[in-house]
């Protein structure tokens, strides 16, 4: 049964051929909700915090190639070493990467954590991203998405999750999942597809953006994923050509590579 809708054989039969094949009258605005129905009957609904912008930059960087274990740890050695941004900014380039080095790349990522807290403070005078409220969500996705090494994901994730500004980042769980369920294609940037499906809802978005990287963590894996668990399956579109567990599913050059 589908939102309430009663399949007995009382209930009109436009009713009753939704419920017992939703996949006929289910358009892919219809499937996001029912998504995040199902996601949430079945982790319950995640708790969502506000997050600094600058932090969550910072955290974004240090996530790469690494677990969230691993990037808090070295968030937290990095805050213990310096105590404030502007000191990291200030900081030699070999004092942070011996602070983050638990997360793994830490070269790459102490360069990188340097130099966007460089390009911020030129930009603005001071490390402060709170103008970004004051500009229109295109504005501000525009300016984010100019800061060296931020795409569209990471420039989701400071709107969506610093601002509540409704833009829907998609990480390699979410366009996996996405696109078993037919929602986007395999390759190419998912993020403006799913911007027009998903209602600019910031609370919608916060949800469904952790709950689908929950589920494609725990359960739809690149490879052999544990569909028997899923309660996507009814309208699962990869489920009903390759069945309920299968060894071929294959992992795209997006699933090694990823994206910002
Ligand atoms: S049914 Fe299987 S392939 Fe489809 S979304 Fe769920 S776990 Fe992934």
């Amino acid at each position: 049964m589908i939102h309430g809708i009663d399949p007995s054989d009382d209930a009109p039969v436009v009713l009753r051929a939704i419920a017992l094949y939703p996949r006929i009258a289910m358009n892919d605005a219809a499937k996001i909700a029912w998504i995040a129905d199902r996601l949430i009957d079945q982790f319950g609904a995640p708790e969502v915090e506000v997050i600094d912008p600058i932090e969550n930059l910072v955290l974004t960087i240090l996530s790469q190639n690494t677990t969230d274990v691993n990037r808090d740890r070295a968030f937290a050695s990095l805050m213990a070493r310096f105590e404030t941004f502007e000191q990291v900014r200030l900081a030699p380039l070999d004092e942070i990467a011996a602070a983050i080095q638990v997360g793994g790349l830490q070269q790459q990522k102490s360069r990188s954590i340097r130099e966007t807290l460089e390009w911020i403070t030129n930009e603005r005078g001071s490390l402060e991203l709170e103008f970004l409220n004051d500009l229109s969500l295109l504005d501000a996705l525009k300016w984010l998405t100019a800061l060296p090494g931020v795409g569209p994901k990471t420039a989701g994730i400071v709107l969506l999750f610093s601002f509540g500004r409704p833009f829907f980042p998609a990480d390699t769980h979410i366009r996996r999942v996405m696109s078993r369920m037919g929602l986007v294609s395999e390759r190419g940037n998912p993020h403006p597809r799913l911007n027009d499906l998903i209602p600019a809802d910031p609370l919608l978005m916060q949800q469904l953006h952790l709950l689908a990287i929950r589920l494609g963590r725990e359960l739809c894996h690149p490879r052999k994923p544990e569909c028997e668990r899923c309660s996507l399956r009814s309208e699962c579109l990869w489920i009903r050509t390759h069945g309920s567990t299968s060894e071929d599913a294959v992992t795209s050059p997006i699933e090694k590579g990823g994206s910002n």
